[in-house]
């Protein structure tokens, strides 16, 4: 129950004193300050317009200034600057943010509300230090992990005693209190002020400003951004960028192409207190995440908000202006909150309210920022070629890339040519949306990097999990968004166990062996929207209502330490390594690359780091690298035909390594791309019975003459054909993905299931690969190789053409970094003294210790079932006494005594450079000369002719 007087006192304000004088002018809706030197006009012309006037634009628009861009620079609003974020007063700014890109941002962020401050532009920064309290154990290792992780992230913080925590804020009841973070270098900003500042600043430097101008159009042509319509003209510009928050994905929609922004608003609970005697204005914040609460000073007032469980979604286009995104407040939605509050600070029993504040804030479906240049293609049907008045399609020779065709929300494509359809891309349109309920600390950091990469067409960290092209086009559905954001906002308060699943917007991407898996006790993890066995619950055979489909369940972890699908990822992982275990890998990025003469031969040796010009039927293995040698994506390549490429590429590539190659694709249309993703089944078959198995089913000779590792064949399989066998996994075992146009794959894969049933064939999970995987040094792009790593940082110079006279992408970065030496090492660490019973684990991003001293972090970590021990990898630096990286060698790897610092205890770790040879009953050859973390042998001499790295 509310308490009477807390709740009588609200009720009270609001029927008595709703029109009463407020405690801050930035409290009411109808007060701003304005800024001067506003345009009158708009300009006919611009480098970049900046669509909205927040604390995103301006701080885009003063990011762009500071680069010498302030004077190409054009910013729209529709209504006034600061209009979007004049409310939005909670104003919490913390650098603890879940992966280190964000990290960098919200620590860039505070740097820029510092230095604004230091020169006299308000913003409303208070350096008042944050405090996080913990109820549980689960939430106290969460502090440890991240206290760890601190020194890594330069962040200064400290682990507090109950005690301490009521020292540090008095009025706390701490009586189910476990202990506390202490992070002093946090604190409080005003959105409003700190966009007002940024805005002066960056009109003093030459950026234009329209206030009360709508943007009603984005224009392309030739690809680009050729300019921007409004309710006051038109204006050509060369950049768009969309900062339109809330409105973001209306913005987007009013772009030809659509470009798509996936958010959608939810209400946002905060209450202000009237005046509480001596209350210090250097409170700290004080978030209570198992309370779902946080409190702060303001004004002489306490703030006081949460972030529920049970968010309630909102339609932005019911929201016209910024005065109608406050909108009714419901107490009893509110509940949950003020329970919480009023059992943190009981004393606010006794203090007077002065309003409750609903405001409403747009979330991603993933609770992630939305940042960079957007993905999207055009129809011709939707382009209208404003100049010369003509369809585009009548340009069609001029700049199609026939044969590409896109639909069903970018899922499928057509393998025939279509001149209905063509590729176009929208470049030159980024986004910087969606920075949900911590914009404060998202503006400064974001906005650099949005400007970096409009000058220098890239950022200075790896932020691709930011990226806007991590979305397909379902996340951009309306009812998706609608049930996906109710989850979303509570994702900020919720316990972080590793792999979070969302429960909403579930059973969407499915392939067609989904029901049969369901039924066979699958539990599912999504990814990219498509439901993904993460392991495989024993079921009994007999089920009560054989008609009924079993429950669908969701794969969760709830513990730092050992699982409880322990002993069920164990089973299926001995299957792979000594019988044969079946996965489903049909969430993989499929593309058909394809030419009539060498046209795709020589794209993809400009594009790979490898040398693609291979015998028909090998399959390489390669990068796809940047100019500075980073991993833009890590793919495997098949080699159908002499012009005819089948790629295969991370799950979560789809949509970003397509905007890659399609950046890249001849101008005349001569190389078609074809996501078949969506055509194909991948089912992978692992263990060393595989090829016994296999040869069952097909009547092609499958002996390692004929058909040897890392090859490609198509296949006969039961009585179906087409099936694209790859003669490899990514797991390290022996084994084969097959890629079965889907109207056979239940029948192959039931075949698969009665035949192998001799050879002990079961059920896999991507846990049990992962796994695999980790003990075998593989690495995995997104996950341990990103767009600022190299293949020299991560043993795999080997599969760079350094060899041969062709050039790629990257390659003078890669020559530099040969001679220069490489700056951090991929390496694999085995836990020795770490008991998988009792310690808790390491799950990733822990810090790493050489001879005592911090030299690196952990990417991806998992428990190795041969090794017994916990296996993680990641990369070792070799820091000078400044702190500088400075060259690293083998020997210097080789000669470290490390330790793994899991949540505060540091675990000693053995060091491997190379992929372990694991040791099996099942000897294999083949599989064991092949290494995929640095070259030991000489492969080819043992794997034939065919063999490719
Ligand atoms: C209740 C609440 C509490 C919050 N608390 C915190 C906090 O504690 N810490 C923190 O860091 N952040 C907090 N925030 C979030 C932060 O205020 C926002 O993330 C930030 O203000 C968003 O800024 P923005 O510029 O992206 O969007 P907005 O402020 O929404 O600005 C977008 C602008 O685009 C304009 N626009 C839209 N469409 C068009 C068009 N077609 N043409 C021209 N202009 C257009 C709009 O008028 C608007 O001015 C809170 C937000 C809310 C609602």
């Amino acid at each position: 129950m509310l308490s009477g007087r807390f709740r009588g006192s609200i009720k009270s304000y609001w029927s008595v004193g709703y029109g009463a004088k407020s405690l801050s002018s930035r409290d009411v809706l109808d007060q701003h300050e304005t800024l001067s030197g506003c345009l009158s006009t708009l300009p006919k012309k611009a480098k970049v317009v900046i669509c909205g006037g927040g604390v995103m634009g301006a701080a885009v628009a003063y990011h762009l200034a500071r680069r010498g861009w302030g004077d190409k620079t054009i910013l729209i609003e529709k209504e006034r600057v600061g209009s979007g974020s004049r409310w939005h007063a909670s104003g919490l700014v913390g650098a603890f943010k879940p992966s280190l890109a964000q990290v960098k941002l919200a620590q860039s962020s505070i740097r820029l509300l510092q230095d604004l401050e230091a020169r006299g532009r308000p913003t409303g920064w208070k350096q008042c230090g944050s405090l996080l309290l913990a109820r549980t154990r689960d939430r106290m290792t969460v502090y440890r992990r991240m206290k760890s992780q601190s020194v890594s992230w330069g962040i200064q913080c400290e682990l507090v005693t109950p005690k301490r925590c009521q020292e540090i804020w008095p009025m706390l009841n701490v009586d189910d209190i476990l202990g506390g973070l202490w992070i002093p270098g946090d604190g409080v900003g005003d959105p409003h002020l700190l966009c007002m500042s940024l805005m002066r600043e960056a009109v003093e430097n030459g950026v234009g400003v329209m206030e009360d101008c709508a943007v009603t159009s984005v224009l392309s042509k030739h690809d680009k951004v050729c300019g921007v319509e409004t309710d006051h003209g038109a204006i050509e510009c060369e950049y768009f960028v969309n900062c339109a928050g809330f409105w973001a994905r209306q913005v987007g929609q009013l772009a030809k192409p659509q470009v798509k922004v996936p958010l959608l608003p939810c209400e946002h609970y905060y209450l202000h207190t009237k005046k509480i005697d001596n209350l210090d204005p250097m409170t700290p914040v004080v978030r209570d995440p198992d309370g779902y609460i946080y409190l702060r000073e303001r004004d002489g007032c306490i703030l006081a908000g949460g972030f529920e469980p049970v968010a309630k979604p909102v339609y932005e286009e019911e929201i016209g202006s910024a005065l109608q995104r406050c909108v009714a407040e419901d107490w009893d939605h509110f509940h949950i909150l003020l329970q919480e509050l009023l059992k943190r600070v009981p004393s606010l029993n006794q203090a007077v309210l002065h309003k409750l504040c609903n405001g409403l804030e747009a979330f991603s479906p993933d609770c992630k920022w939305i940042v960079g240049e957007a993905p999207e293609k055009l129809h011709p049907a939707t382009c209208e070629d404003k100049e010369e008045g003509t369809s585009k399609t009548k340009n069609k020779e001029k700049n199609l890339i026939v044969g590409a065709f896109e639909c069903l929300n970018g899922l499928l494509m057509s393998l025939h040519d279509c001149d209905q359809c063509e590729i176009l891309q929208m470049f030159n349109y980024h986004v910087a949306a969606g920075m949900k309920t911590v914009g404060i600390s998202a503006a400064g950091g974001v906005a650099e990097a949005t400007a970096d990469e409009i000058i220098d067409g890239y950022t200075k960290y790896d932020m691709y999990e930011l990226d806007i092209n991590r979305f397909l086009g379902l996340h951009n559905n309306k009812r998706f968004l609608r049930d996906r954001v109710k989850e979303v906002p509570g994702v900020h308060y919720g316990l972080p166990y590793p792999f979070h699943e969302f429960e909403t917007g579930r059973n969407l991407r499915l392939s067609p062996i989904y029901p049969t898996l369901r039924e066979k006790g699958a539990v599912f993890g999504q990814v990219m929207g498509y439901e993904r066995p993460t392991w495989f619950e024993p079921v009994e055979e007999e089920k009560v209502n054989p008609q009924e489909p079993r429950p669908f369940k969701i794969a969760y972890t709830k513990t730092f330490g050992k699982p409880h699908w322990f002993e069920t990822v164990q089973r299926e992982y001995w299957a792979c390594r000594e019988a044969v275990g079946l996965a489903d890998y049909s969430s993989f990025t499929k593309i058909d690359i394809q030419s009539q003469g060498r046209e795709v031969v020589d794209l993809l040796q400009y594009l790979c780091s490898n040398n693609v010009d291979v015998p028909i039927g090998s399959i390489i293995h390669t990068g796809m690298q940047n100019e500075r040698g980073g991993y833009e994506n890590d793919c495997s390549l098949a080699r159908i035909s002499e012009n005819h490429y089948m790629m295969i590429a991370p799950t979560i590539q789809q949509t970003r390594c397509k905007v890659w190659l399609k950046r890249h694709l001849p101008r005349n249309g001569c190389v078609t791309l074809s996501d078949v993703t969506s055509m194909y089944t991948a089912i992978c078959v692992m263990g060393p019975f595989t090829r016994n198995l296999l040869s069952e089913l097909t009547d092609t000779d499958l002996t390692p003459s004929n058909f040897p590792f890392f090859t490609f064949k198509e296949l006969d399989v039961g009585l179906a054909n087409g099936i694209r066998a790859m003669n490899l996994t990514h797991t390290g075992e022996l084994g084969y993905v097959l890629y079965i146009p889907n109207e056979f794959a239940l029948h192959v894969y039931n075949r698969l299931m009665t035949v192998g049933e001799k050879y002990g064939i079961t059920h896999v999970g991507y846990y049990a690969s992962r796994s695999l995987r980790v003990e075998k040094f593989f690495a995995f792009w997104g996950q341990d190789l990103d767009t600022m790593t190299t293949p020299l940082e991560c043993g795999r110079t080997w599969r760079v053409k350094f060899d041969k006279d062709i050039p790629f992408i990257g390659r003078e970065a890669l020559l530099r970094q040969r001679e220069e030496g490489i700056r951090r090492q991929y390496v694999q660490l085995l836990l020795t003294d770490h008991d998988h019973e009792m310690d808790l684990w390491s799950w990733g991003g822990e810090s790493i210790y050489r001879d005592g001293n911090y030299c690196g972090q952990t990417t991806t970590t998992s428990y190795g079932y041969t090794f017994k021990k916990q296996v993680c990898l990641g990369f070792v630096q070799n820091f000078d006494k400044e702190g500088n990286p400075q060259p690293v060698t083998n020997e210097y790897v080789l000669s470290g005594h490390y330790e793994i610092d899991i949540a505060g205890i540091r675990y000693a770790a053995k060091v491997n450079l190379h992929s372990p040879n694991l040791p099996t009953k099942y000897p294999d050859k083949e599989r064991d000369v092949y290494q995929a973390t640095r070259r030991l042998h000489e492969p080819e001499k043992f794997l034939g002719r065919h063999y490719q790295p």
